[in-house]
């Protein structure tokens, strides 16, 4: 079958080839045949090794499509049926889900150092033990979430992702407050989650910071109050906080530099919520005066900062209503053999999000 794959942590094209196969199945596990996935800002970051992965790696971890086969003993799941794919499965039974912190749930991670594919050549892993930019992918069962017939392959992916990370950000982390001030650092899918999600709990101001004109105006589309580049945060923070800082900075990088810059436009007691994935080696300062005076809360966000399968559910719940805008934050789509084209799109910014549909 085929997949994309990276041959090596570095490059930044990936081979699409016709010669892979997904290995894993038994007991416990299902074959899922992937029908659309979207590719997200962790998958660049995974190949050019920000952020740890195994090499050579299929990327893909924000996909949906149907259960092609089943292994024995898993239950609540049939052949045919349309799931969702949630890369951070909750085993259920350690003391994060205990505490229905299901996205600190470390259980998924034990499957990222098995490969999950295999070429002639030799074996292949799955990026976050997932790997979706592939016609098959063989997973554990509690991946495969299912999907309800009204919420397409497209919107489906998105929820396994970008859309649960940003709008999870805004409602179960930061718990922006109605009425409340917001800057959003970074507006690519997750950022225009976030701009979503802080809309919802009702902000009176919200600022889209981004470098690049078409994702500034599509957060504006979103529910942004105003959109500016990275050089108009100062006068935005002068303008709208009198000097004083935003009550809620969403940092949807990952680099220590905008995390800084979004520290340094939160007001004091205010929230820095930290959504963006980095690096093991970029280091955040702060000194221990400001720490201490300021009582700025640093806030991260894994994956939502909640259940994650709740989050799922409220997502498709607030698409349903028309709460929230999921079609609009896929801008370009390309089947599987325009991977690198999507690629680019990411890279340069004119992407919310690309479909890879297969
Ligand atoms: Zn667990
Ligand atoms: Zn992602």
């Amino acid at each position: 079958m085929r997949a994309a794959v990276l041959h090596e942590i570095g490059q930044d094209k990936l081979e699409v080839l016709d010669d892979v196969e997904a290995v894993g199945f038994g007991p416990g596990k299902v074959r899922i045949r992937v029908r659309a996935t979207g590719l997200c800002h962790s998958d660049v970051s995974a190949m050019s090794g920000v952020l740890p992965q195994p090499a050579p790696f299929v990327p893909g971890h924000e996909g949906a499509g149907e259960i092609a086969d089943i292994g024995d003993g898993v239950t609540g799941l049939s052949e045919g049926q349309r799931v969702l794919l949630c890369w951070l499965p909750a085993c259920g039974t350690c003391p994060a889900c205990k505490r229905g912190q299901t996205q600190l749930c470390l259980a998924g991670f034990m499957n990222a150092g098995t490969p999950n594919f295999r070429r002639p050549d030799g074996e292949v892993f799955g990026f976050a033990g997932t790997g979706t930019f592939t016609e098959e992918v063989v997973v554990d069962a509690g991946c495969a979430v299912p999907i309800p017939d009204d919420v397409p392959f497209d919107i489906a992916a998105l929820i396994g992702c970008g859309v649960t990370t940003g709008l999870g950000a805004a409602i179960n982390t930061a718990k922006v407050e109605a009425g409340s001030s917001v800057a959003v650092i970074g507006c690519g899918g997750v950022g225009i989650s976030a701009i979503q999600g802080a809309r919802l709990q009702g902000a009176a101001q919200i600022v889209a910071v981004d470098p690049v004109e078409s994702r500034r105006e599509a957060a504006l589309r979103f529910g942004a109050t105003e959109a500016v580049p990275p050089d108009g945060l100062a006068d935005a923070k002068q303008r709208i906080t009198a000097g004083e800082g935003f009550d809620y900075v969403f940092e949807v990088v990952g680099r220590s530099a905008t995390a800084r810059t979004a520290y340094e436009a939160t007001r004091r007691g205010g929230t820095l919520c930290v959504v963006g994935a980095g690096a093991l080696d970029d280091f955040l300062q702060l000194n221990m005066f400001e720490l201490f005076f300021d009582e700025k809360k640093i806030l991260p966000s894994m994956y939502g900062g909640g259940d994650v399968l709740r989050s799922y559910e409220r997502a498709i719940a607030l698409w349903r209503a028309g709460r929230i805008d999921l079609e609009s934050l896929i801008t370009h789509r390309v089947p599987l053999s325009g991977i690198n084209e999507a690629l680019e799109q990411m890279r340069t910014g004119v992407a919310l999000r690309t479909c890879i549909e297969i």
